[in-house]
């Protein structure tokens, strides 16, 4: 029998404040998170790199009727409502948008993420011989761990520019046939004086060299004769010889697909989640979206691992000119003025992943503000370290403005703060979208292993992240 409520039950569901397992408040959207979730997968293992992830968010858009803007602006082909618009940009970031009710100087709703991953680059002159082996040297990209990097298989993917012109795209280990590489490490047996050292150094920097072959080309009269063997190997497959490696963009990847964790498959064990995590539930939400009433806008952007750099990072002029590009096609006289107003009506949810609890390491974390795996979207009101240096700070009203929102919607979220005060921190998009005067509020997907090879998500915080996204796209 159920007893009555006490006074202090019910003053405490009143009053308190408690985080909820949205498996457990959720459970008729179960099947849908788990079928948005082998979607998912395919995205992850098609898109390893933020090249190959362009090419897959195109396909889909062109799928879904959206137009080339670069087409429509030479035509002058004014945008109508409704009409859907996209522009890839140097095939690594991308945006696009769907054109709403509203004028578009009354505000656009966007939602971003990053789609560069920490990996191993090739270095411009990258192969060598030694001790009977060819090796290919790399220089990280991003934040690593180096020593998870080693005694994994690898496949490389990317572009190489030969002399001609030309490009080859080469993607080798992601067929069950195909070779796969590696970083070999030394044996336990031998391993004293390197287990002494500090994890920094355990493995550094130009130890991470590629195993990638060991066969010689049969000539005395030739030095490196593994070298050559290999050289010979590219040109018939490639066409390239030697110098191309320097106008190359060859990054070596973790060669396996994305698999499904736990017993009850509630979670996705993968490489590249951080963020493709939040770039798939962005699309997904675009992708599902009915007419809006306010325009609405996706930008995935490249180089965020790196600081947003450079002209497909964040902080270029990509978002401003995509804009203005849309105001252009949208309004009889096209002034900036116009492009300015836009923004600074605009609203964006900066999606990025988030750093969840984890019970073998809980120490690095202040339990009152941190994210958990399986409650749902997670809120960063605010990034930075070291006393919230280098924040995007989201005005309260905002933040009001989406948990009112989302719990309307019953969404399931929760906030977070990256870690104990002072312990570290890291920063997302959200600074250089919010420095041309949109409200950004960071939330996301939160994940175990970040940075790692193999990182961890949860299939009800992807559904209640995509969930998030498409209601904020449909909001006033
Ligand atoms: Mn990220
Ligand atoms: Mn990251």
């Amino acid at each position: 029998m159920k007893q009555e409520k006490t006074q202090g039950e019910l003053l405490e569901e009143k009053l308190t404040y408690k985080q909820k397992n949205a498996w457990e408040y959720s459970e008729k959207e179960v099947q849908q998170a788990f079928e948005l979730c082998d979607e998912y997968k395919t995205y992850l293992d098609q898109g390893k790199t933020e090249r190959e992830f362009c090419s897959v968010v195109e396909r889909q858009l062109v799928k879904a009727g959206y137009e080339n803007l670069t087409e429509l602006m030479k035509k002058g082909t004014k945008l109508k409502k409704g009409t859907k618009v996209y522009y890839i940009n140097k095939e690594k970031s991308a945006v696009f948008a769907v054109i709403g009710q509203e004028p578009l100087t009354q505000g656009i709703n966007m939602v971003g993420a990053h789609i560069d991953s920490p990996r191993l680059d090739l270095k411009p002159n990258p192969i060598y011989e030694d001790s009977g082996m060819v090796l290919l040297k790399t220089h990280y990209y991003g934040g690593i761990k180096k020593y998870q990097w080693v005694t994994i298989p690898y496949a490389l993917h990317g572009v190489v520019i030969k002399a001609d012109g030309t490009k080859v795209e080469i993607c080798i280990g992601e067929d069950d046939k195909d070779p796969v590489f590696t970083i070999t490490d030394l044996l336990p047996h031998l391993a004293q004086e390197q287990m002494k050292k500090k994890a920094t150094e355990v493995i550094e920097g130009e130890s991470l060299n590629i195993l990638f072959g060991s066969i010689p080309l049969k000539d005395d009269e030739v030095k490196d004769k593994i070298k050559l063997n290999i050289l010979k190997l590219l040109n018939e497959k490639y066409g390239m010889v030697e110098e191309d490696f320097i106008s190359a963009e060859l990054e070596a990847v973790p060669a396996y697909k994305a698999r499904d964790i736990g017993l009850d498959r509630s979670m996705i064990g993968a490489y590249g989640q951080d963020d493709r995590v939040c770039a798939f539930t962005c699309i997904k939400a675009m992708l599902d979206l009915p007419q809006p009433k306010k325009t609405a806008l996706c930008i995935l952007t490249d180089k965020e691992e790196i600081g947003s750099m450079g002209n497909t990072g964040a902080q270029s002029s990509l978002l401003k000119n995509f804009v203005s590009k849309l105001l252009y096609l949208t309004v009889d006289n096209y002034s900036d003025i116009l492009t300015n107003q836009c923004l600074e009506n605009s609203k964006m949810l900066s999606a990025d992943v988030n750093a969840a609890v984890d019970p073998t390491y809980e120490s690095v974390n202040e339990k009152l503000n941190s994210s958990y795996m399986g409650n749902g979207i997670v809120f960063q009101k605010y990034t930075g370290s070291r006393g919230k240096y280098d924040a995007s700070d989201a005005n309260a009203e905002f933040v009001a403005e989406i948990r009112n929102l989302f719990n309307k919607e019953g969404i399931i979220w929760h906030l977070s703060e990256m870690g104990k005060v002072d312990l570290g921190g890291g920063g997302t998009i959200a600074q250089h979208v919010a420095n041309l005067g949109v409200d950004v509020l960071d939330c996301g997907v939160p994940i175990l292993s970040m940075h790692s090879p193999i990182e961890i998500s949860s299939k009800i915080d992807v559904y209640m992240s995509y969930k998030g996204m498409k209601v904020f796209l449909e909001s006033k």
